[in-house]
């Protein structure tokens, strides 16, 4: 799975693992096969990916994105857990559960972690992964800081 070396556009990793895309893919499948540390991360992996690599998402998905890695380096996992049930709940009263878009700010800082770091090896070893998790939501957090 070794890329041609090309860096992303989005995030600026080098490529040297791959794709970004592929390694997303690696990721997520971690991610589905439930083991953990993953699998209880993946709500957060969605989030750090696509804020990083805007072509992914969907203007109508930002808000929620954002508002979920900002609740992570708030709150920990558990806060996306509250959160999460509360958007169920918004939802079925018909309300639209998550901001929008328009206030998440523009991205105004190169990262300083990609998925790239986070993989490491382009493996993602469980050892470390929570850590590099976190560093990977600051600095999703940090290139959207109004100055
Ligand atoms: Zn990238």
């Amino acid at each position: 799975m070794v890329g041609s070396m090309i860096a992303c556009e989005e995030c600026g990793a080098s490529g040297r693992l791959g794709s970004c895309t592929e390694l997303f893919g690696a990721l997520l499948a971690l991610d589905h096969e439930r083991r953990q540390p993953w699998g209880r991360f993946h709500g957060l992996n969605v989030a750090c990916f696509q804020l990083q690599h805007p072509s992914a998402t969907t203007v109508s998905a930002v808000g929620g994105q954002w508002q979920v890695v900002n609740t992570f380096l708030a709150g920990g996992l558990t806060a996306i857990q509250d959160l999460q049930t509360r958007w169920v709940r918004s939802n079925r009263r018909g309300a639209r559960p998550w901001p929008a878009a328009d206030s998440v700010p523009a991205r105004s800082a190169p990262p300083t972690v990609t998925i790239e770091d986070v993989s490491v090896d382009g493996t993602f070893p469980a050892s470390g992964y929570e850590e590099r998790m976190h560093a990977w939501a600051k600095s999703v957090a940090a290139e959207r800081v109004t100055a």
